[in-house]
């Protein structure tokens, strides 16, 4: 992908947009935001940052597990032909439908639904982001990747995370790249730490 389209797009697009009213105000600072229902927006820095390891090309199409605000998915949409985005919390998936057809992006489609293993009718993808953390390398998931395929996964305990970057080869083979450590609200469900 053009970094430095990523970058002005990244400067340009207006956070306090994906927040409730009273988190408009904190909107510019570099660190994640409550969205209601226990959940969380994140830095703006680190949504970048996985943005541009996951590198997607103007005819991916994207999955991405975790809507919440709909920030994540305003930047993957805005480079990539289709994204797929699953969300299990109903409200939440509904208020970002309503932010990005305000915003234009017709090439978005939001499912409500456990994500963590994937949306099988839809796959595979070149493409997957996963936006809450993993207990377990979701196999689910990965068996979604399409052959050259990019998949970005926080994968570790509430408390803290590895980023990793797995890729599938032109053969099929994976790899995998631990990127450093965050810390990503709960993945729910199969590939989760709770139910
Ligand atoms: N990318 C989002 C980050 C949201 S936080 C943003 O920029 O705003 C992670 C989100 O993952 C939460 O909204 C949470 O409800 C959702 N989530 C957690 N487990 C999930 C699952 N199994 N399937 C789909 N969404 C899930």
């Amino acid at each position: 992908m053009n970094e430095q389209a990523l970058l002005s797009f990244y400067r340009s697009l207006d956070r306090s947009f994906f927040v409730g009213d009273n988190y408009k105000v904190l909107a510019h600072y570099d660190s994640p935001l409550p969205i209601g229902y226990e959940q969380t927006i994140s830095q703006p820095s680190l949504v970048y940052e996985m943005t541009r390891l996951l590198s997607p090309e103007k005819d991916s199409r994207v999955l991405e597990i975790g809507t919440g605000s709909g920030y994540q998915t305003a930047l993957l949409a805005e480079f990539a032909a289709e994204v797929y985005t699953v969300e299990r919390i109903e409200p939440l998936s509904e208020k970002a439908r309503q932010r990005l057809a305000a915003l234009g992006y017709g090439n978005i489609f939001f499912r409500t639904a456990d994500g963590s293993s994937g949306w099988e009718e839809k796959a595979p993808f070149d493409r997957i982001m996963v936006t809450a953390a993993a207990g377990t390398r979701p196999v689910g998931l990965i068996d979604q990747l399409s052959a050259n395929g990019r998949m970005v996964v926080p994968v570790g305990p509430p408390s803290v995370q590895d980023l990793l970057l797995i890729t599938r080869d032109a053969q099929g083979n994976l790899s995998e790249k631990n990127l450093g450590q965050v810390r990503f609200v709960e993945m729910v469900g199969d590939y989760g730490w709770r139910f």
